[in-house]
């Protein structure tokens, strides 16, 4: 009986699309459309196709070329894209844009080679930056420098007319110049503050201008904090590079008062190029009261592109410095399994209450304990507060135990990876592999077996702690190699994923985790047209390859947010 009805209702809705083609009014113009493409549209049903048409910021046709043209009018655009790929634009899930920005507007002389190098980029840094009252920035190795120790006197040549001071690239030792040290009151009296050190010359006793550990925070507390201005001007910077890379809607991983005014104050001038669900950082330890505080910020921070509907909790540290919490102990430090940031039972009652209130959490998780953690605490707010669709989720997931992996699908919380750290780096080869052992160290950064559980995947890039381009990201999870490395043996080669797993964790599931994947995330009718262009087509290139593929367009509701140059 029912068969018969729904068999029925298909004939006459066939019957009526056949009027609505044939006689019906003809469709309102396009305002763009893209032909000849390699259309992927991350839809269930109709992964492929050839064309694509924008109407009002939104998708009006997907199909073949020569129906998209029926769309032509007097004032559409019309591109032939000679079989280069269209795809939903990127989502980073977990990104530090404004503050990546700020530190991308700060003087980098990370990952330069010579010493000359250096001096050069800080002298050109500050010639072209007379406003600013410091010269602050840093990334300068060790060995350029003997005794790892370099000199003011170099430093006020290069800024002579300001305080400066620039970190190494470890983060342990500082670089000032004489203008900086004066103002801190450092001079060859000052005593060396408990744990750090103020480097001197062996002869005069005079400081050279390396400060190590906390000896930095002397010139460090005089350095002007940042102010409205700088959070802007960096998240400027951060939607730049963003829109280049083809991402038009992120998850930023830790917000609090400067960030989100600037993501407040851009959303108001209409400058903020992409969709933002930010984390609002959790006190851990005001505990519950926390929800309070936070709904307070929902209600406050809200935008046309803005929303801060998420709470952050971070679990535990990282492994290389043992301070991320594992099950068993370091091995290299018998006992030691790390730490956890707060205790379970305080995890589980904040989870509740910030469940409760609507917030979806969002976790820092590294080691297999925090992550067994954040686990049970979800599982515990399910319990408290039945199922409420608040799609929590845990990112870097470096070391799962393999236990939890198939609890992220039963519990419904998405895996966040940053998929751009699973290969043997030296951060993994001399700092991870030798204090975890061979045996868990397999389950290093199991992409693929929590992917097979059917759990849903979505990545982020922890920028600036790693590169933003998702196609780096989407490539590494594809060879379990480094990005730059021709084809070769892949690293826990059980873990790699294809490519549509892992093009589905930048575009509709990211859509699905901001809980707008009925307006975005695929290529279909009726969807907001947030679409990139790539100069080839990711599925007909080597997987070693896909890191050096470009995006050439980005479109936000149908707005242009980037456009290569060479792309005409
Ligand atoms: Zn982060």
């Amino acid at each position: 009986m029912t068969k018969i009805r729904t068999a029925a209702l298909a004939l006459i809705a066939a019957a009526l699309l056949a009027v609505s083609c044939a006689g019906g009014r003809p469709a309102e113009p396009a305002d763009l459309i893209l032909t000849n493409a390699a259309v992927t549209t991350m839809a269930a049903n109709e992964p492929r196709a050839e064309a694509l048409a924008v109407t009002d910021g939104k998708i009006v046709f997907v199909g073949d070329s020569r129906k998209a043209l029926m769309r032509r009018g007097g004032s559409t655009r019309v591109v032939d894209l000679g079989g280069r790929m269209v795809l939903p634009a990127f989502q980073d899930s977990h990104i530090h844009l404004v503050m990546g920005g700020v530190e991308s507007l700060s003087c980098n002389i990370a990952e330069l080679e010579t010493k000359e190098a250096v001096f050069a980029r800080i002298r050109e840094y500050a010639a072209a930056h007379p406003e600013l009252p410091w010269v602050t920035g840093g990334g300068w190795a060790l060995p350029l420098f003997p005794q790892a120790n370099p000199r003011k006197e170099d430093l006020d040549v290069l800024v002579p007319d300001r305080p400066a001071i620039l970190d190494a690239a470890d983060g342990h030792s500082s670089w000032a110049n004489s203008r900086a040290l004066a103002l801190a009151g450092i001079t060859r009296d000052t005593q060396d503050p408990v744990g750090g050190r103020i480097e001197r010359d062996p002869k005069t006793g005079e400081p050279t201008g390396t400060l190590r550990e906390s000896a930095a925070g002397l010139v460090e507390s005089h350095v002007p904090e940042l102010g409205p201005a700088d959070y802007i001007n960096g998240l400027r910077a951060g939607l730049a590079m963003a829109n280049r890379f083809g991402i038009a809607s992120i998850i930023e991983a830790r917000a609090d008062g400067g960030i989100l005014d600037a993501y407040v104050a851009l959303d108001r001038a209409g400058e903020l190029s992409l969709r933002v669900l930010a984390s609002l950082q959790v006190d851990t330890d005001k505990g519950v009261s926390e929800a309070r505080r936070l709904a307070a910020l929902r209600q406050r921070y809200v935008g046309t592109r803005l929303k801060a509907t998420a709470a952050k909790i971070f679990a535990d540290g990282v492994i290389e410095s043992h301070t991320a919490a594992l099950l068993e102990p370091y091995v290299d430090r018998p006992g030691d399994r790390g730490t956890l940031l707060l205790e379970p039972e305080a995890f589980d009652a904040l989870a509740r209450a910030l469940d409760l209130a609507g917030f979806q959490i969002h976790v820092h998780a590294i080691g297999d304990r925090a992550i067994r953690m954040s686990l049970d605490a979800f599982a515990a707010a399910g319990r408290a507060n039945g199922f409420r669709d608040m799609r929590h989720h845990i990112a870097h997931l470096e070391l799962i135990d393999p236990a939890d992996i198939p609890r992220f699908k039963r519990l419904g919380v998405a895996a966040n990876f940053q998929a751009l750290w699973a290969y043997p780096d030296t951060y993994i080869t001399d700092l991870t592999l030798p204090i975890l052992g061979p045996g868990r160290s397999r389950w290093l950064y199991p992409i693929g077996s929590v992917a097979a559980t059917g759990a849903v995947i979505v990545g982020g890039s922890d920028w600036s702690v790693s590169s933003m381009n998702p196609l780096e990201a989407i490539q590494v999870a594809l060879t379990r190699r480094d990005p730059g490395d021709p084809p070769g043996e892949a690293w826990i080669p059980e873990e790699k994923v294809d490519l549509a797993t892992m093009l589905r964790a930048y575009t509709v599931n990211g859509a699905w985790l901001c809980h707008e994947e009925k307006v975005r995330g695929t290529l279909e009718t009726g969807k907001a047209a947030d679409l990139i262009v790539i100069d080839r087509d990711l599925f007909a290139i080597p997987a070693s390859e896909i890191g050096r593929a470009r995006v050439l367009l980005t479109l936000l509701d149908g707005r242009e947010i980037f456009r290569d140059p060479s792309f005409k």
